[in-house]
């Protein structure tokens, strides 16, 4: 094992490290259920879903055996010129629960991905109905939507990696955080710089980009619905298409199956990806409506993307079964159950003198703190305890597996409102 974690430490980047000074790297040989396997042998209770997108835990014995049985058949052939049964039936799948309008589905590898392959079918479409200068994306402060360029050029101009890559990302523009949080009665004013943008550069604006209700890894933000329904509103007025990012909000983990539900409103581009495949595989797809497919099609027009894995057999077959599995189930009842054990449960937190503020939606729980925390000190402190919760910046949050039952909540909880009491200090 030490020979493992020397040659980790002294070749393998990890996410967001130093080559020269690495974060710890816990080495996991197994995992099921909820739990995570350590190498020495301990159990640690999965609170991250593996970057939100484990939603059945791992080791699932369906979706094992779906992968197993079109590992027989196929694992991958090219998309150009072929299509096969997996995809297909997971977009019709998907088209019988996303909003109505979406209807064209583009499948790529990764979240980020998906989000290039949406600005680029904006940027498409208005070259296509002979509007060239539509080529900006207006988004709000707070987001994020990946680290390749196009995404990270509307990601939080502060968190973000603006600074990094300054003259090499194209400039977009952002309106102020969505100050109105969802559990709060909607203030309209808090659209109005928004509002304000989207008037003065609407003949320069291609799309909004927006996580829609919950802002993840900008901050986990959680705001009202009527703000995204004053966006969709004027992007209508203002003929400004609408992309909604649910690659970590989609499938059910805010309450809804998708966050934009909360609005009753349909975007005209939306990406989804992470809990597609249950955490299985990675995958991503980018769907539009049929205005946006048959505006860039018009005139013999074609959409300039193909990437090698587009629509993998493998991962459409783990997403179709993740799906049938979501869906036989009573979700809505899961992720309400979730989300009351984690109001209960971290409740305790919010007297804290180092907790700045406590908010809870679907199976998404968040303790922001009012100052920056030691990740790598709060991890050892959670391993001890036997839980997995990998804190960024002020936020430790939880957005555990769908199936974890109440004892395993209440441990999670535990160890967070441990951790915000200063126990790791
Ligand atoms: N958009 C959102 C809202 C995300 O949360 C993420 C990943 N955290 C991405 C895009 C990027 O996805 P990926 O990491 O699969 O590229």
């Amino acid at each position: 094992m030490s020979d493992l974690l020397a040659f980790d430490r002294a070749h393998l980047w990890h996410p967001y490290t130093s080559a020269l000074k690495p974060l710890r790297a816990y080495p996991v040989t197994g995992a099921s259920g909820v739990r995570l396997r350590l190498a020495d042998g301990r159990q640690l209770i999965d609170g991250m879903s593996s970057w939100w997108c484990a939603i059945h835990g791992y080791n699932h014995p369906l979706l094992n055996a779906a992968l197993r049985q079109q590992l027989d058949s196929m694992a991958h052939v090219m998309f150009g010129g072929i299509t096969h049964e997996p995809v297909v039936t997971l977009g019709k799948r998907l088209l019988e629960i996303v909003p109505r309008p979406l209807q064209h589905l583009f499948f790529c590898d990764s979240g980020s991905v998906s989000v290039e392959v949406a600005i680029k079918m904006a940027l498409q479409y208005w070259q296509a109905v002979g509007r060239p200068q539509k080529k900006r994306l207006l988004t709000v402060r707070g987001g994020y939507h990946g680290d390749t360029f196009a995404a990270m050029s509307v990601c939080d101009p502060v968190t973000g990696m603006h600074h990094l890559f300054r003259g090499v990302l194209p400039e977009q523009l952002f309106a102020e955080r969505p100050s109105c949080r969802f559990d709060a009665p909607f203030d309209p004013t808090s659209l109005e710089d928004f509002r304000r943008l989207i008037a003065e550069h609407e003949g320069e604006i291609a799309a909004v980009i927006l996580e829609p209700v919950v802002q993840g890894a900008g901050g986990m933000w959680f705001y009202h619905p009527d703000y995204l329904r004053g966006v969709r509103e004027l992007c209508h007025r203002h003929q400004v298409l609408l992309i909604l990012d649910e690659i970590a909000t989609g499938f059910g983990r805010t309450g809804k199956l998708f966050a934009c539900d909360w609005a009753g409103i349909a975007p005209d581009i939306l990406c989804l990806g992470k809990a597609l495949t249950g955490g299985y595989l990675t995958l991503a797809a980018t769907l539009a409506t049929s205005q946006v497919a048959e505006g860039i099609s018009a005139s013999g027009g074609v959409f300039m993307h193909g990437p090698t894995f587009m629509a993998n057999p493998l991962a459409c077959a783990a997403a179709n079964a993740s799906l049938d599995l979501l869906l036989a189930g009573d979700w809505q009842a899961r992720i309400r159950h979730i989300e009351e054990c984690l109001k209960a449960g971290l409740e305790p937190a919010r007297s804290l003198a180092g907790v700045a503020d406590l908010r809870v939606l679907g199976a998404i729980g968040v303790i922001e703190m009012r100052e920056a925390v030691d990740v790598e000190r709060l991890q050892a402190f959670f391993v001890e305890r036997g839980v997995w919760i990998r804190p960024f910046g002020r936020l430790v949050y939880l957005m555990p597996p769908y199936i974890i039952g109440d004892e395993d909540l209440g441990r999670l909880c535990e160890a967070m409102v441990a951790a915000a009491g200063g126990g790791h200090e």
